[in-house]
């Protein structure tokens, strides 16, 4: 690993629990909650980030301290997350476990302190490796992340954690993978390959979950985080932090190909592999489909028409910078041939961050590509006024909430479930935010830098110019309502007397 990967990457451990035998082995899988921060509402095993304090857990047998850290990152998180003690070197006398775990999760003692309290040792080769991978470049946020194969002790039995988690069963792998196929849940890639794995049987098992092009710390090539939805980042020029537009390949025989955003030869080609390599799967692309004209989202529109033969639809307005085969409008169905169950997307109209900006909806899934109209993770979008309307922009949040909308799949950031939470939070951003706005302006004209540094006091100094776009498009929406009034380069708060606009 590089120090500018160590920088960027943050160091993780899953436990993958199992328990039984062929052909009735199961594993214990969780949905994350909609309240966490990172992939909301999707389906994982248990784990997470490398803790300091790991290092001092008493562990036998590990490699080096690399592996020794990792492992009994493991070790809490089974025991912080599904409440079971794995790897234990001895059979320890139980006792009060719940009440062990309670001042766990409640910080009164760390877990190495609890383990030597409770003369638990446990030993490195109880978990068996089973696999390590990168967060995609799609996400901000990147885990570097290894996988351990746990089973879970005769006599024990998991509860999840409320509040990170909201779920957690076992259940056999095949089973999963079916649910998954029905349009069920959602997951990252290394979750699906090691369903797969596990389905596969215990013969050999820990080695074919370790061992694999895409299990062992490179980027996965096809990321497919619900049946018949895969996500390909291309590197682009979008606005920071984001550094790749995802483009969606949607469908089970026939595929829509949304905002390829890449115009770089090296990541056309990328796009244009994987497009050919799920010809194997039966699956062929049929359409291109734009949220809007911005270049991150239609770079790479030209090279896959004339690569494919394929139509690109998108809306009129989206139609002034780019050449479309097709215009579409709000309510517009897109038909794709079905599989195990129907692939027509409906076309949701979103004006705000662009004139032309659309949204498609899988109903059957009720997933959302979403554009820039939601970004993934935390983060919100320039409103860049005279294409971004925040008016407009609010309006369009406020009508997707009327939809039954649960999974976000957005052109920058992580893919999100909890939809409805999310759209919620940044209808109440904005709203907050021209409350600030508002509170900035009095009877003084003010320059729009001065207002800056009033109303996005708490947003960084070096995303001022690209607020200060957002903040002019609070400000015409105000002066739309009457509230403010521009003079020149500046703006002041309109009295309520004044006559005329
Ligand atoms: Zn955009």
């Amino acid at each position: 690993m590089s120090p500018a990967d160590k920088h960027r990457f943050r160091e993780a451990a899953i436990v993958v629990l199992v328990r039984g035998h062929d052909p009735d082995l199961e594993t214990f899988w969780v949905r994350r909650s909609e309240a966490v921060s990172f992939m909301p509402g999707f389906h994982a095993f248990p784990g997470g980030k490398v803790n300091p304090e790991d290092l001092e857990l008493p562990l036998e047998g590990a490699a080096d301290e690399r592996e020794r850290v990792l492992r009994a990152c493991a070790i809490r998180e089974a025991f912080e997350e599904a409440g079971v003690l794995v790897a234990l070197a001895a059979p320890a006398e139980f006792g009060p476990l719940g009440e062990a775990r309670r001042r766990l999760l409640a910080g009164e003692v760390q877990f190495p302190a609890l383990a030597r309290e409770h003369g638990w040792t446990f030993r490195a080769d109880a978990l068996v490796f089973a696999g390590r991978w990168k967060t995609p470049p799609f996400s901000t946020v990147r885990f570097d992340t290894t996988y351990y194969l746990a089973r879970v002790p005769e006599g024990q039995e998991p509860s999840i954690r409320l509040g990170e988690l909201d779920q957690g069963e076992w259940v056999r792998p095949l089973a999963a993978l079916h649910s998954w196929r029905q349009g069920g849940p959602t997951f990252a890639a290394p979750i699906l390959w090691s369903l797969i794995a596990l389905a596969e049987g215990e013969r050999s098992l820990a080695e074919r979950l370790a061992t694999g092009p895409e299990r062992s710390a490179r980027p996965v090539r096809r990321i497919e985080l619900k049946w018949g939805v895969i996500l390909h980042p291309m590197k682009t020029h979008p606005l920071p932090p984001a550094t790749h537009t995802a483009a969606y390949l949607v469908g089970e025989h026939e595929m829509a190909l949304i905002d390829p955003g890449g115009d770089e030869p090296q990541e056309i080609e990328k796009l244009v592999h994987l497009i050919e390599s799920l010809r194997e799967d039966g699956r062929r692309l049929k359409i291109v489909l734009l949220t809007h004209h911005h270049v991150d989202h239609t770079g790479g529109v030209e090279a896959i028409r004339e690569r494919f033969k394929v139509p690109v639809a998108a809306h009129v307005e989206t139609g002034r910078y780019v050449r479309l085969d097709l215009a579409l409008a709000d309510g517009d169905w897109i038909p794709l041939v079905p599989g195990i169950g129907d692939w027509t997307l409906r076309v949701i109209y979103t004006p705000g961050h662009t004139r032309g900006h659309l949204c498609f909806f899988h109903e059957r899934t009720r997933s959302l590509f979403t554009g820039d109209h939601i970004p993934g993770g935390r983060g919100t979008v320039i409103i860049d006024p005279s294409e971004g309307d925040m008016g407009q922009y609010i309006g369009s949040l406020e009508r997707l909430l009327a939809e039954p909308v649960e999974t976000l799949f957005p052109a920058h950031g992580s893919p999100q479930g909890g939809a409805a939470r999310r759209i919620r939070w940044l209808i109440e951003h904005r709203i907050m935010r021209e409350g600030r706005v508002l509170d900035a302006l009095d009877a003084t004209p003010r320059s729009l830098a001065a207002l800056v540094a009033r109303a996005y006091a708490d947003t960084p100094h070096e995303m001022w110019a690209y607020a200060e776009r957002s903040l002019l498009a609070h400000l015409f929406k105000l002066e739309a309502e009457g509230i403010a009034r521009c003079e020149g380069e500046s703006w002041r708060r309109r009295a309520d007397d004044e006559i005329g606009g």
